[in-house]
């Protein structure tokens, strides 16, 4: 038997000698319950006003002395008030001063967002703004994520931090763009290609019906951004490379959302809401390859993206989606990266896919006939 050699251990059965507890306040409404299930969450502004915990998540356990843990709760509390006011800072004293309810703010890894979003029907649950608002910071993540593994990027590649504001009024929208961006506030939405990388957009009605069209929009939106963003960082729309810049964007929504709907105003002068054959853009392509009215690649990369008609938008869909599909995204991060350092379209696809404007259709045209659906 062994006796005399126990190690001096202080115990604490209130906190299992962790030195705190977790904050009642997140335990049990479902909402809230969310702050320690979203791993993603850095900061969120709803749990920053917990007035047991102010937002560190966790209380000081009052039966033991653990001045590692205490230290650890103040230095969270610490963060949590110094995001916050530069939250208030940056946008609460600049949106509208006479709104009822605070904006909402979240911190993710690679999102900052500001959320007033009315509450939305979700997979057929009402969500209320702070919980569209962690929903809209996972599907940003997860955007972030799957352009990351598509393009074989680093995470260096990209920006380290996306500033996101989805706005339910557009005064609230009108008053932060100029100030976010640096730029006018006529669009419903604004792009700032560069850094740091800014989506700032108000919920109007008239084309974001749902969440649905919503979460849509701010896919095709933030992938314009991480592709202008993407190193170097350059717009290539406006340098005749409109096909890449439009057509990215809708291969994401169409990855994730099943239907293309989204035609920035500056792209094209639309009606909000009009469209292009509902969105399912394969059929179409198919259609416009086999009667022969398929523009060719030759004169679709002389365009810019607001030189791109509806058909145009598909067309460019379609060879990305080619692209894509059939050489992988490694090749097309690389021809991304010759056109951004100069290349024309043409350099760009000899000297990463060895072929030329001419050789590029007959092979496009065989994988569409062969691929896409006639209806
Ligand atoms: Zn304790
Ligand atoms: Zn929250
Ligand atoms: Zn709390
Ligand atoms: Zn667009």
């Amino acid at each position: 038997m062994m006796t005399g050699c126990a190690v001096a251990q202080v115990t604490c059965r209130s906190c299992k000698s962790q030195g705190n507890h977790p904050c009642k306040n997140h335990g049990k409404a479902p909402e809230l319950a969310r702050e320690q299930l979203d791993a993603g969450t850095i900061h969120c502004s709803v749990t920053a006003t917990c007035k047991t915990c102010a937002g560190a998540l966790g209380t000081d356990c009052k039966l033991c002395d653990n001045e590692a843990a205490t230290t650890e709760l103040e230095r969270r509390r610490q963060l949590v008030a110094e995001w916050r006011q530069a939250r208030k800072t940056a946008v609460d004293d600049v949106v509208d001063q006479k709104r009822k309810t605070p904006a909402l703010h979240l911190r993710t890894p690679h999102c900052e967002l500001t959320c007033t979003l009315k509450p939305l029907t979700v997979d057929r649950k009402k969500l209320d703004t702070h919980a569209l608002m962690h929903l809209y910071g996972q599907r940003i993540e997860s955007l972030r994520a799957m352009f990351v593994e598509q393009f074989e990027l680093e995470d260096k590649d990209l920006p380290a931090t996306l500033q996101v504001f989805l706005f339910e009024s557009q005064k609230d929208h009108a008053l932060m763009s100029p100030r976010a961006t640096g730029i006018g506030s006529n669009g419903n939405r604004i792009k700032l290609m560069g850094v740091p990388a800014v989506l700032c957009m108000y919920r109007d009605r008239r084309d974001a019906k749902d969440d649905a069209a919503l979460h849509r929009q701010v896919v095709h939106h933030v992938t314009h951004l991480l592709l202008g963003n993407m190193q170097p960082s350059h717009w290539l729309g406006n340098r005749k490379h409109g096909w890449v810049d439009a057509g990215v964007a809708h291969w994401f929504e169409d990855r994730i959302t099943q239907r293309c709907a989204n035609f920035c105003y500056d792209e094209i002068l639309l009606k909000p809401g009009a469209g292009f054959k509902g969105g399912k853009w394969r059929p179409p392509v198919r259609k416009l390859v086999t009667t022969k009215k398929a523009i060719s690649f030759a004169e679709l990369s002389t365009r810019n993206t607001d030189q791109l008609s509806f058909e145009e938008h598909a067309m460019a869909f379609a060879y990305v989606d080619f692209l894509l599909t059939v050489h992988g995204g490694a090749k097309f991060r690389d021809f991304v990266r010759r056109l951004k350092k100069g290349d024309t379209s043409r350099e760009g696809l000899k000297a990463i896919y060895g072929l030329s404007p001419l050789t590029v259709d007959p092979k496009f045209h065989a994988w569409v006939r062969a691929e896409y659906p006639p209806r």
